[in-house]
């Protein structure tokens, strides 16, 4: 299998170091190559998610698992520098998307506390909850009204 090498922000493709036999599962193959048997740290969320596996002695290479969906592609990357390279390039992506995620969870779990909490959706003005923004909303549909009999008052004058 080909798999990649990262180095100071050079990217060349290499063959994959890790020995897979029949049946083996990630985590022996993992622990065959002196590596732990879990990410040090994992970027991102699903479907869409980057984890660095760390050598036993935290010894390079340093491995990153890329996976999107169904593939999953190994970056191996040999010394430090070049994986502090690697997370300032590429882990922002990642992380803003989850950022963006978890906002999304968060706003969808308030909306539904504010209007179990208030009976109404937490976007709708009412006196009670924002009483400023609907005096201004009250002021702007006042001043409507009143262009709006202004002008019917100038057309039947005509
Ligand atoms: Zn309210």
């Amino acid at each position: 299998m080909i798999v990649w090498k990262y180095h100071r922000g050079e990217w060349t493709e290499t063959e994959d170091p890790l020995v897979w036999n029949k049946d083996d599962e990630w985590k022996t193959v993992l622990s065959r190559a002196g590596y732990y048997d879990f990410p040090a740290v994992t970027y991102g969320q699903e479907p869409c998610v980057a984890e660095l596996y760390m050598k036993k002695g935290d010894e390079p290479p340093y491995l990153i698992t890329f996976s999107l969906s169904d593939s999953i592609e190994h970056v191996y990357i040999d010394d430090l520098p070049s994986l502090m390279q690697w997370v300032r390039d590429y882990t922002p992506l990642l992380l803003l998307q989850q950022i963006a995620d978890e906002q999304e969870e968060l706003l969808t779990l308030f909306g539904r506390a504010f209007r179990a909490w208030h009976g109404h959706s937490y976007t709708n003005v009412c006196p009670v909850c924002d009483p400023n923004q609907f005096k201004k909303q009250q002021e702007t549909h006042q001043r409507l009204m009143e262009m709006r009999k202004t002008k019917q008052r100038s057309e039947a004058e005509r």
